[in-house]
């Protein structure tokens, strides 16, 4: 039996099959990539696919031995989906197709994907960017959200959407999508520095204090 997150699967409720899910950047693809997983999943006989929060496939009721063959096959990275680490970044269509995009989501969210989609910390991170004020990435429910605006992003930390739900707060607005890096790197590394084992963002701000955290992002 596989350990969880071995191999990128995960042990389902029958404890004997396993799910996989594979890294789908900015849950954008193409009907090529479409077209081969349904192949990979039907000529493996998966009981499902699942489209995930995190705007992903997953492939679930795998057999423990067709797991190496069927990532080999699919030819793509197994989807940071569980542990302590950054997970999928949730991304809006933004000013690349959606007409209310203010600024490119996509592009920022490809950059923020690139850098930190599997990074290691102390507990699991989330993040989202949207175009526009509407938040279809759930950006106040992030750790660490981007949303566009006419004069740049507004930056927001401290959501969750889990077993203690918390609303992100508004760290900074109006900066450009370079700061808006220069901002989401000092905030991951704030993380991996402080926060505690099963701590979200939002706790270790307010532990700290908003102010203080504050300061020590922004200066
Ligand atoms: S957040 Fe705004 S830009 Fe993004 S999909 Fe929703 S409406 Fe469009």
């Amino acid at each position: 039996m596989l350990k969880d997150g071995e191999k990128g699967a995960v042990l389902q409720r029958d404890k004997e099959t396993y799910a996989i899910v594979p890294h789908v950047p900015l849950g954008v693809v193409t009907p090529a990539f479409l077209k081969k997983v349904a192949e990979v999943a039907e000529k493996y006989g998966v009981k499902a696919m699942k489209l995930t929060s995190a705007d992903r496939i997953a492939l679930v009721g795998l057999r423990e031995e067709d797991i190496d063959k069927v990532w080999t096959e699919l030819g793509v990275e197994p989807g940071a989906a569980i542990g302590a680490c950054i997970r999928s970044i949730k991304v809006c269509p933004g000013t690349t197709f959606c007409r209310l995009g203010q600024q490119d989501a996509l592009g920022l969210g490809a950059e923020l994907d690139k850098r930190y989609h599997g990074y290691q910390l102390p507990s699991k991170f989330k993040i989202g960017v949207s175009g526009c004020i509407n938040q279809c990435a759930e950006t106040c429910i992030k750790d660490l959200g981007f949303v566009g605006k006419p004069k740049g992003w507004t930056v927001m930390v401290g959501g969750c959407g889990g077993a203690r739900p918390m609303l992100a707060q508004k760290l900074t607005d109006n900066v450009s999508t370079e700061e808006a890096l220069e901002i989401a790197d000092k905030v991951v590394k704030y993380f991996e520095a402080h926060a505690k084992k099963g701590d979200r963002l939002g706790r270790l701000i307010d532990r700290v204090g908003f102010e203080e955290f504050k300061k020590a992002i922004l200066g």
